[in-house]
């Protein structure tokens, strides 16, 4: 009786699959095909952020069977980094590839969707962005601008930077030249220092030169790659600014719903691979770098006094919430954020804390 039932559903299965596949063939002849261009904000090929956006274009082909190519573009090459926004905006290009906080001037909000200083880690704002509101009120912004958004790589929790002096105590802010990206760079302008706009490759010279007297980057292995460690030794900790930064990729809206839903899910599930990937890349190698920096190069690890971290916290809640009170959306995103953090930090001090930060229970 059994076997026969399996045999009976078996024998249905096998019916089903056929009706499908003859269903479907005649569409896979039919669909039409995407050639598309994606320009980055970086330069060609830089490694990890512009690689990710190389390997997000092979992978979206891959998944469609070449139903969509797409020909990736580095910062300048068609449209200089800071264009992409408004091409995909307008049509001129598809898609892009940045972080949201590059776009602080179109509106306030972008920036959260990148790094919030004194922020949620990688992991929580992944859960904020899948399984809370994060992508819900990413979207409702971006379509404002007709775009639709995707997390697309994470950073890790990032480094303080590079300072040409010691930093012994917050006055050592005061006139302090930094380049320093979004909301940090606001919290420093509030501690007397200034917050310099360099494009990624001019910060080295800018460094050299004295033209800044510090840089963030990123972290030990893009900052290796980079060559700091040859003007400054000191290299500080925590990157308060930027906890957990989000890279993007964005489609504009019009070329995104004229899709057909599996090319649709196909992108979304190519940038979902892509947030793993960079992350993945990033924590993987940073610690190794960190150690080559140290040990081949003479860089002094250095962390920022705590009365300065505690005053840029309070000068960063001051700074958000400022942003908040100067525009209704800016308020919605980070209440928002802001509540499901609180949350999240709560599970935190019962599991993730107690088990890593105690000395004793170390692997
Ligand atoms: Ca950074």
């Amino acid at each position: 009786m059994k076997r026969r039932d399996f045999l009976k559903k078996a024998g249905i299965g096998v019916a089903a699959t056929a009706a499908v596949v003859t269903a479907k063939a005649p569409a896979i002849i039919a669909s039409p095909k995407y050639n598309w261009k994606m320009c980055t904000t970086w330069p060609p090929h830089f490694p990890v952020l512009g690689e990710g956006a190389d390997l997000l274009a092979k992978w979206i082909e891959e998944l469609s069977d070449g139903r969509i190519k797409i020909q990736v573009y580095g910062g300048g090459e068609l449209i200089p980094p800071l264009g992409v926004f408004d091409a995909v905006k307008s049509g001129q290009v598809e898609m892009g590839h940045g972080a949201a906080y590059y776009w602080a001037g179109k509106h306030p909000a972008t920036q959260f969707f990148a790094a919030v200083p004194f922020g949620m880690n990688p992991q929580q704002l992944n859960a904020w962005f899948y399984g809370g509101d994060g992508i819900k009120l990413w979207e409702e912004l971006y379509a404002q601008f007709n775009l639709v958004p995707f997390p697309t790589g994470n950073t890790g929790v990032q480094m303080a930077g590079w300072f040409r002096k010691e930093i012994k105590s917050i006055n050592d802010l005061k006139g302090l030249k930094m380049r320093i990206p979004g909301l940090g760079g606001k919290v420093l302008a509030k501690a007397g220092g200034s917050a310099v706009l360099l494009a990624g490759g001019e910060i080295y010279t800018g460094l050299d030169r004295g033209v800044i007297d510090a840089t963030e980057w990123v972290g030990p292995y893009h900052d290796y790659l980079m060559g700091f460690q040859k003007i400054t030794k000191n290299y500080y900790y925590p990157g308060w600014h930027e906890p957990g930064t989000c890279l993007e990729s964005f489609v504009n809206k019009q070329k995104f719903d004229a899709l057909p839903k599996d090319l649709q899910g196909i992108i979304r599930t190519a940038a979902m691979k892509s947030n793993i990937w960079m992350l993945s890349e990033f924590e993987a190698k940073n610690q190794t770098y960190l150690e080559k920096l140290t040990k081949e190069s003479g860089v002094k690890l250095l962390r920022l006094p705590d009365d300065v971290l505690k005053t840029l916290h309070k000068l960063s809640i001051e700074t958000l919430d400022e942003i908040a009170a100067a525009d209704p959306f800016s308020k919605k995103v980070l209440d928002n954020y802001r509540a499901f953090h609180k949350n999240i930090q709560k599970w935190y001090k019962t599991t993730e804390d107690a088990l890593y930060y105690s000395e004793s229970l170390q692997f």
